[in-house]
């Protein structure tokens, strides 16, 4: 497999979808027929979430694995230290080694809901950086490592310097490339790559876009992850009631979010997906994406 730092080397824009494991049967046979449809953008790597919003853990492999035969790309899985010990980690990423992951994406992940403090396991890891280290130390190279940078702050940090310093900590212990949470204003992107650069962060910095496609899941979005939503996109997609029209305007935004990074020379490009292939095609078609 190509090592992921070396997916963002030279011209072009790379992009990665990012899936999540689906809860049924025929969720999981509809997602395979979206992945196929996605490999026509020329997806350097998918990935697959971890008990992100709840959901269940342990499928989470079963989707790299599928994927991984059925595209013969490179797959990430997501991880996270929530409720896991030291020794459980490691299980899980021999598994993964296993089953043909590629790369993770190491995070710590979220408190327990109606909580607002991650508390984690005995023998288990506190930070998104320990768990880099764990990767490295247990695994040396044979994973290539992502980690979650926040271009609106991560809601648990004092302040924006603090968080850069954090985020520095899990790149100065082995992360290839840093993914951005979503967000909706491009400017906010640029202002936290050149303060990552400032910061002495150096590897590429993968900002990570979702096609919305309705306003109230926007919003629900927007809340989970702290995105601001622009009062412009609120009000175009308030203004229609009508679903269909909200998956347009939804979808235009995120294509010329798109548009406007390629035009500032992005390495890559994330696009949270949601299982989903509608959104991308019309978001991305015509687009000239892909290393070249
Ligand atoms: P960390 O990097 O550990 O940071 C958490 C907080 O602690 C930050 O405020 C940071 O500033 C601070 N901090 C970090 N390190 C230290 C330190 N050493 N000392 C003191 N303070 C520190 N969640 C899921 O459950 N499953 C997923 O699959 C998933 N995928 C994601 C993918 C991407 C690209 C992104 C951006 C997020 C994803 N998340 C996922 C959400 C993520 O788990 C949450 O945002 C979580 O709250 C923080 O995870 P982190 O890895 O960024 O944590």
């Amino acid at each position: 497999t190509t090592k992921l730092a070396d997916q963002y080397r030279g011209e072009g824009c790379t992009i990665s979808f990012e899936l999540f494991p689906p809860k049924t049967d025929k969720g999981m046979q509809l997602m395979e027929r979206n992945v196929e449809r996605l490999t026509q953008f020329g997806p350097a790597f998918f990935t697959c979430t971890y008990g992100a919003g709840g959901s269940t853990q342990t499928k989470t492999l079963d989707v790299v694995q599928r994927v991984r035969q059925a595209t013969d790309l490179p797959v990430a899985s997501h991880l996270t230290c929530v409720g896991l010990t030291v020794d459980q980690l490691c299980d899980y990423l021999r598994e993964a080694k296993q089953r043909g992951a590629d790369y993770i994406v190491a995070l710590r992940g979220d408190p327990p809901q109606g909580s607002t403090e991650f508390q984690a396991v005995a023998g288990g890891l506190r930070y998104a950086n320990e768990l880099v280290e764990l990767i490295r130390s247990e695994f040396a190279d044979e994973f290539g490592i992502a980690v979650a940078g926040y271009p609106e702050v991560h809601q648990e940090a004092i302040d924006a310097a603090t968080d850069l310093t954090n985020l520095k900590r899990k790149v100065d212990a082995g992360a290839d490339v840093v993914v951005t949470q979503l967000f909706y204003d491009n400017d906010d992107f640029y202002r936290f790559r050149d303060a990552c650069d400032q910061a002495g962060i150096h590897v590429p910095i993968v900002p990570g876009i979702l096609p919305v496609t309705n306003f109230r899941q926007a919003e629900r979005i927007a809340g989970l992850c702290k995105a601001r939503i622009p009062d412009q996109l609120a009000a175009a997609m308030n203004a229609v009631e009508d679903d269909a029209e909200q998956f347009e305007i939804g979808v235009e935004h995120a294509r010329q979010q798109t548009i406007d990074l390629l035009e500032n020379q992005v390495a890559g490009i994330h696009y949270y997906v949601l299982n989903k292939s509608d959104a991308a095609e019309k978001m991305l078609e015509g687009l000239s994406l892909g290393k070249v």
